[in-house]
């Protein structure tokens, strides 16, 4: 169960069409094709249709769905801020989604120079007097993201990681006070945990959530321009806050399965507006759907959860310190 999002209903506007390479489109946005994108990228166009746009080298694949704002990296998905749209009669991406989306994971040691990598701060999503989602098998959220964040701390200890936790008991805690530990624990990573609940029992899934940069709408939209074009602490961590929910997706998708990729999206949660590092929201299952709430009953299975939550932050954690002992090093295999 997700906290606070905001409502109304607005979409970035454009107007104009751009022929090249970065000229203006309308309403302060620039897009870019993809065609050109790829050489910059040391990629090839492998397909460009209606149906799919794919861009390829020896490591990487990026596949766009034209007319939409979901692309896999790696298979991946990654929820764009701004639609694929034909411009000059080829498939082009917002300048935003060039920068903030794809670039950080494509050439992290450009993206992730001079930030840090020891201290990670977890956050278990409500508690004490706020249960969460309430679950199929008696499972009740705020129980399970208490045990997930024990586990993953466990497994992020085992791999020296210093980690602390906004709660370690079932208490109360405002949603203003978890980004607030950050600054006291010296945090370098915050990775807030919680579990979904639908209407339909046939939703299933993981996603994980980042602030999407100012000026943009989140995933789900419904945010007005206003609200949009809040200046918040945590956009001074959009590229980082973008390579550790791929991190983080990337390692939950190949351990379910394709089927349970719900994608990196965007949101502006209370504990990511305000988060002083970079801040992710991990959504870890339906508690609504019952083959998951079966497996989320058993211990085994939530350990193997917490296992490839840390087998993520530990990717972030490995790419920030490599940015920082080779500012200059050529993109690795994403
Ligand atoms: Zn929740």
């Amino acid at each position: 169960m997700r906290p606070r999002r905001a409502s109304g209903c607005a979409r970035a506007g454009w107007a104009a069409a751009l022929l090249g390479w970065y000229g203006p489109a309308g309403a302060g946005e620039t897009y870019t094709t993809l065609a050109s994108l790829a050489p910059r990228w040391g990629m090839a166009v492998a397909a460009e249709s209606q149906a799919r746009v794919e861009l390829r080298n020896r490591w990487t694949s990026l596949v766009f769905l034209p007319e939409t704002r979901q692309m896999r990296l790696n298979g991946t998905l990654i929820w764009l801020n701004d639609t694929v749209r034909s411009i000059g009669g080829r498939w082009a991406i917002n300048h935003v989604d060039r920068l903030k989306n794809l670039e950080p994971v494509l050439s992290p040691a450009r993206h992730l120079a001079g930030l840090s990598a020891s201290v990670v701060l977890l956050d278990p999503g409500h508690g004490g007097g706020d249960p969460g989602a309430i679950g199929r098998e008696g499972l009740v959220e705020k129980h399970l993201t208490l045990d997930l964040a024990r586990r993953v701390r466990a497994h992020l200890a085992n791999a020296g990681v210093r980690t602390a936790l906004t709660r370690d008991s079932d208490r109360t805690l405002d949603l203003e006070a978890r980004p607030a530990m950050i600054r006291r624990v010296g945090a370098h990573a915050f990775v807030s945990l919680h579990f979904n609940s639908a209407s339909s029992p046939a939703m299933y899934g993981v996603e994980t959530f980042a602030l999407p940069p100012r000026g943009y709408p989140s995933t789900a939209g419904g945010e007005s321009a206003a609200r949009r074009a809040e200046r918040l602490a945590g956009h001074r961590y959009d590229e980082a806050n973008t390579m550790l929910a791929y991190q983080i997706q990337r390692s939950l998708r190949q351990w379910l399965g394709g089927d349970h990729d719900r994608g990196v999206r965007r949101a502006r949660f209370a504990v990511l507006r305000d988060a002083t590092c970079p801040a992710v929201l991990v959504e870890c299952g339906f508690l609504s759907h019952a083959p998951t709430a079966r497996r989320l009953a058993l211990a085994e299975y939530r350990d193997a959860l917490a296992q490839r939550i840390a087998m993520g932050i530990l990717e972030y954690l490995r790419a920030v310190r490599a940015a920082g002992s080779s500012a200059r090093q050529p993109a690795s295999k994403p």
